[in-house]
């Protein structure tokens, strides 16, 4: 099926691995003109070259860290000129620390609202004006599991990520008649660094074997597997193609059955 994303403009943030990363490489391969940004340069400036390897109509490397927030819309705009346009929006950014509510600070909070929330408030602010004069764009938000079924030990992520989808689907119903469609993708358990760490954290903070760790995450998921970042990445090339063209204000549960939620 050709999801008709050649030379489609498109900017994917926090892409320098995981998710991110791997929704990059699909929409490269797509044909899709892809910026990745990040905080590493040396790691983005690889990952460019993939990025032309696997099918790239174009790619760049834009240095960008969710925290500084004046940036954002300077390096959404530099984009834009560069590729002569911006169809496509992957809101992704790193995720928040794992612990119960008491053992997480205020700081904390304080932290993720600027590197997890706001950021995507204000790429939205900044991608928006480009999708309306292109007549059209797709915006998704990667967000988690446990938008649908609230898990132990990860109340910053669940709480912040409900926020996001509140996001996503007021810009819904603002943007549909422009041909601008909004989702969010809820991960369950994907195979990436992020998780990793989160498997380390559970042995270290719950005195786990590694394998009871990972039960601890797998247990739930009738697929009894981690996910593949590359088939998290094949969902939004085709979300982000003409045949998303009807699927707006949607939260996408990729989960291996994790959630069971309607
Ligand atoms: P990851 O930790 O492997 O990658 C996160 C990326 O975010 C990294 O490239 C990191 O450098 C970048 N990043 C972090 N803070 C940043 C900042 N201030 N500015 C710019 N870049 C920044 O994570 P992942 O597994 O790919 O997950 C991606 C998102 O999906 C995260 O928000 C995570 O919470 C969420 N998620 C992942 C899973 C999973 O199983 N992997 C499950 C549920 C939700």
């Amino acid at each position: 099926m050709d999801l008709g994303l050649k030379g489609k403009c498109a900017l994917v943030t926090a892409a320098s691995r995981g998710l991110g990363r791997a929704s990059a490489l699909a929409l490269a391969a797509e044909g899709a003109k892809v910026a990745v940004a990040g905080r590493d340069a040396k790691v983005l400036d690889e990952l460019v070259q993939e990025l032309r390897a696997v099918g790239a109509s174009d790619a760049m490397a834009v240095r960008m860290d969710l925290a500084r927030h004046e940036t954002l819309r300077p390096s959404v705009d530099a984009v834009a000129e560069k590729f002569g346009g911006l169809d496509i929006f992957l809101g992704n950014t790193g995720g928040p620390a794992s612990g119960s509510f008491l053992s997480v600070s205020r700081e904390a909070w304080e932290t993720a609202i600027h590197e997890i929330l706001l950021p995507l408030v204000d790429l939205s602010r900044a991608v928006l004006p480009h999708m309306q004069a292109a007549g059209g764009g797709r915006i998704m938000f990667v967000t988690t599991v446990g938008v649908k079924m609230v898990q132990p030990n990860m109340v910053l992520s669940d709480s912040l990520r409900l926020a996001i989808v509140g996001l996503a689907k007021s810009l819904s119903i603002e943007f549909a008649h422009e041909n601008i469609m909004v989702n969010c993708l809820c991960p369950g358990p994907f195979a990436t660094d992020r998780m990793e760490d989160l498997i380390v954290a559970s042995m270290e903070r719950d005195g786990l074997s590694r394998s009871d760790a990972e039960a601890v995450w797998l247990d739930e998921v009738p697929a009894r597997k981690f996910g593949d970042p590359g088939d998290f990445g094949a969902i939004v090339a085709t979300l982000a193609s003409s045949r998303g063209g009807f699927i707006t204000g949607t939260a996408i549960a990729l989960d291996g059955g994790k959630s069971r939620a309607y």
